[in-house]
């Protein structure tokens, strides 16, 4: 087996690793003070072809392999996990979804926008009242003439005050459970339908989180994407995808926990040498380059699994659940070795850890990863 990079999946790390260095990394503290990241980013997301990647060219993408597009996340990532969510979210679980599931019409009217960034869209699928439950989900689309309409609400909506577009679950029929679910493409200018910026986040303060709100919002039947009664099983193909995608940004903030740390340590000096002398801070470090390597490695096998189109949904929980826990872990570490200064948001450790932390909650919680990869060894589903 060969881990290395080819050449050109280098040549597009490194276009990552410059734009974050150039578009990103002067403005993270100022944006996670401000609680927003400065909406120009998404233009050049799109225009450096980071919200295309794996997206088919004739509908604007960027094309490309899964490993490529974790390198990106990654670096992204590294550079500021609000910044990397509004890729995951609006190429991974949104473009991605429509270029597997949407019909020809559908695709041509949505992707372009959505590769080259001057399009957003977000994700609905949890609401107030279910979260890892999402097939009890309660938001109902009932058909009436050539439209459906739309009651409900969806909460903690990554993207979701800035989106153009919800991928929105909705139950269209009295089937309970996920069978009675479908997915919908509803325009946000949609009228009814209101959003509310959710503010005080731990973490990923500068991405735009909402509540969207839909009342009476009517679309026409050619809003519905994929078969009716089959939405739970298009949510769930997003989320596995979007699972590998939440771990490559997980493999990012350790790496910068990993960056940091060394850096610190090799400058900041305690009982006459540089604490990284220390053996215990070599502990430190040594935990964390550890989980980087392994967090990289069980996520690169994911996007080798989806790129040679092999059954991948159990290695994705597997590499989001370890790189999840691994980044919060990593980031603890890594303020540990700061001592007071990683407590002090003018290093970069804190935000790293605060960040971190939503990452074993959402796209399935740690312990509905732990359910999934359960299910699958043992045959017996505990849901
Ligand atoms: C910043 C942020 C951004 C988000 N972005 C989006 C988005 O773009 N789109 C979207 O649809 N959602 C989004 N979410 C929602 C996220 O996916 C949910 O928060 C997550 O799925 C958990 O649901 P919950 O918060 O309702 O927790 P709950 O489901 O109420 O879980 C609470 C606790 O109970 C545990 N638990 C629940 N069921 C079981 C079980 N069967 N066995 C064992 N333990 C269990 C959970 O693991 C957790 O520890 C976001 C959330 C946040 C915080």
């Amino acid at each position: 087996m060969n881990l290395e990079l080819s050449e050109e999946q280098e040549d597009v790390r490194r276009l990552a690793e410059d734009f974050v260095a150039r578009e990103v990394a002067p403005h993270v503290v100022a944006w996670d003070r401000a609680e927003n990241v400065d909406r120009s980013i998404v233009k050049k997301l799109g225009s450096v072809g980071f919200l295309g990647l794996t997206v088919p060219e004739e509908y604007g993408g960027s094309g490309g392999d899964h490993l490529t597009y974790c390198l990106v996340t990654e670096e992204l990532g590294r550079g500021d996990s609000s910044v990397r969510g509004i890729v995951s979210v609006s190429l991974g679980l949104v473009a991605k979804t429509i270029a597997a599931w949407g019909d020809e019409a559908q695709k041509r009217h949505w992707l372009p926008g959505l590769t080259a960034g001057e399009a957003i869209g977000c994700f609905g699928l949890t609401e107030p009242g279910t979260g890892s439950d999402a097939g009890n989900l309660a938001t109902k689309a009932v058909r009436d003439g050539g439209d459906y309409v739309i009651n409900g609400s969806k909460m903690f909506i990554t993207n979701g005050t800035w989106a153009d577009v919800v991928l929105l679950f909705a139950r269209t029929n009295d089937t309970p459970g996920h069978k009675g679910i479908s997915a919908f493409l509803v325009p946000t200018d949609a009228p009814g339908l209101g959003r509310r910026t959710i503010h005080g986040k731990l973490g990923l303060r500068g991405q735009a989180t909402a509540e969207v709100v839909l009342e009476d919002v009517r679309v026409p039947a050619s809003a519905l994407m994929g078969p009716e009664g089959k939405g739970f099983s298009i949510a769930m193909s997003a989320l596995a995808k979007g699972r590998m995608s939440v771990a490559a940004g997980c493999v990012g903030i350790a790496q910068a926990a990993l960056d940091a740390a060394v850096g610190y340590a090799g400058e900041r000096e305690q009982f006459g040498r540089p604490i990284a002398g220390h053996q215990l801070v070599q502990e430190l470090i040594s935990d964390i380059a550890v989980d980087v390597d392994a967090a990289r490695l069980l996520t690169w096998r994911v996007a080798d699994l989806v790129d040679r189109r092999e059954e991948f949904a159990t290695a994705a929980s597997k590499a989001k659940l370890f790189a999840s826990e691994a980044a919060v872990r990593a980031a603890n570490n890594a303020l540990q070795v700061f001592g007071g200064y990683g407590y002090i948001d003018e290093y970069p450790v804190g935000k790293l850890l605060r960040d971190a932390r939503v990452m074993t909650l959402y796209e399935g919680t740690s312990q509905i990863q732990k359910l999934i990869i359960g299910r699958a060894l043992t045959g017996v589903s505990a849901f």
